[in-house]
Order: C-alpha cells, then sequence, then structure tokens
C-alpha cells in the first residue's frame, strides 16, 4: 500500500513566536485521514519545531539541504546537522531553489544521494513552466527531471523517495492543474518509473501532488488514483486549512 502523505512548506515564513502559535494551532487539530502528516519550517525554527512535535503525527521536515558532509559552504546545513535535532525527511529540488538558487538536476542528484546516504527519506520535487505546457513538452520535461535527478538510484532506494510533481505555472498562482491534468501527468511518472525499476517499485512510490491546493479542491485532486496527497505550500500557514486538507482523503 501506498503512503498518503500531505506535507506543508512554510518556505521563508514565521518568526520563532509565529511558528509557535502556528505549531499550537496545529497540535489543536484532529486528524481523521490515513495521511501521513509533515511540516517544513524555516532552518532557523527546525529544532524549536522538532522538539515540541516530537511524539506527535505530525513530522519536521526540512526545505533543502547541501550534499557536503560539512566544511566551507558559508550558509548551509548538511544531511548530518539535519538528524543530530531529528530530522528524517528533506524537501529537495523545490522549483524555488532551481529558479533563484539554480539548483540544477545535476546538482540535485548529489543532494539526493547524500540525504539517501544518511538514512534520509527525500520528497523529490519537479514540474513543467508554463511555456513547457503550452508547447505540449510538458511530459519531455518532467521525464528528463526525474531521469537526470533521480535514475542513478538502485530500485531499493526508492523506499526513501517520495515524487512531488508541482507543476510551476500552479505554485503560489491560485492556478490549480485539474484532478485530470494532475492525474494525467501523475500516470505518466508512474509509468516513467514503471519502464526503469518495474511495477514493484512504481506502485509503491507515493507521488504528491503540488500547486494551489486548498480545502476546496483537495478532496477532487486526492480522488485521482495516482495521486497520493499534495505538497501543500500556502494554505499549510494557516492550520484549519491544512488539516481540512489533511483530512481531505
Ligand atoms: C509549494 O510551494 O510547494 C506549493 C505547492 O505552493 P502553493 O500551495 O502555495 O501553490
Amino acid at each position: 500500500m501506498r503512503k498518503q502523505i500531505v506535507a506543508g512548506n512554510w518556505k521563508m515564513n514565521n518568526d520563532l513566536s509565529q511558528t509557535k502559535s502556528l505549531i499550537d494551532a496545529l497540535k489543536s487539530k484532529t486528524k481523521t485521514s490515513n495521511a501521513e502528516v509533515m511540516v517544513a519550517p524555516t532552518f532557523t525554527n527546525l529544532s524549536h519545531a522538532s522538539s515540541v512535535l516530537k511524539n506527535t503525527n505530525v513530522e519536521v521536515i526540512a526545505q533543502n539541504m547541501h550534499f557536503a558532509e560539512n566544511g566551507a559552504y558559508t550558509g548551509e546545513i548538511s544531511a548530518s546537522m539535519l538528524k543530530s535535532i531529528g530530522i528524517e525527511t528533506v524537501i529537495l529540488g523545490h522549483s524555488e531553489r532551481r529558479e533563484y538558487f539554480n539548483e540544477t538536476d545535476e546538482l540535485l542528484a548529489k543532494k539526493v544521494d547524500a540525504a539517501l546516504a544518511k538514512g534520509m527519506r527525500v520528497i523529490f520535487c519537479f514540474g513543467e513552466e508554463l511555456a513547457d505546457r503550452k508547447s505540449g513538452n510538458e511530459e519531455t520535461v518532467v521525464g528528463n527531471q526525474i531521469k537526470n535527478a533521480l535514475f542513478h538510484l538502485n530500485a531499493a532506494s526508492y523506499q526513501n523517495i517520495v515524487l512531488a510533481y508541482e507543476p510551476v505555472w500552479a505554485i503560489g498562482t491560485g492556478e490549480t492543474a485539474s484532478p485530470e491534468q494532475a492525474q494525467d501527468m501523475h500516470a505518466f511518472i508512474r509509468k516513467t518509473l514503471a519502464d526503469k525499476y518495474g511495477d514493484n517499485v512504481a506502485d509503491e512510490v507515493s507521488i504528491l501532488y503540488g500547486g494551489s491546493v486548498k480545502p476546496a479542491n483537495a478532496e477532487e485532486i486526492f480522488s485521482k488514483p495516482d495521486v497520493d496527497g499534495g505538497l501543500i505550500g500556502g494554505a499549510a500557514l494557516n492550520a484549519d486549512d491544512f488539516f481540512a486538507i489533511v483530512n481531505a482523503f
């Protein structure tokens, strides 16, 4: 059985006191679905969030990490540092990292390797831009992102990989891929995995959708057979909205 996952990416939002308030609000919510729930605060609030949410049903995860173990990489954070404060999962390849910090598939392959080598779970993000979809190239773009960053991995590594399809044109724009567009792409992603690794791997990997998921559209998107959950940006900053999405399964 594939895991259902709803992960909130808080991005560069919330100082410590705002983070405390949001965590308090999350702790007051009841989960009625089977989805695994994760939240990704900023680095400065990770340690606090991780200790306060320990032993709850909300896992605290990181938004990014560097591939090196340690060394002269000013401003960066390593997998070991994340693990040392109890973080077991990291988001890699978010479109904002690709766009504003020039993260390439080749760099991301190194980050994925570093996270897996430490036994961490990776939520690997990718997705096409609007121009790619308008020109009908969305499957080629997405297929290449997956191949370039992940196809050097062996089949067993996929036990620790979660995929997140996030069409760039739907992130933070209010524009959502239709449930059918999401399903079509998720089915393509699963077939891409199946062609390389076989059905056993492809059937077990959770594929999340991200891009303007809200309480009003979550249920329909999550009802699609190849959509195993969501990576949520804006709506994850509000505990009511986030738990409405978590409970939309
Ligand atoms: C995201 O940043 O991963 C995201 C999906 O954002 P939003 O939900 O705000 O579109």
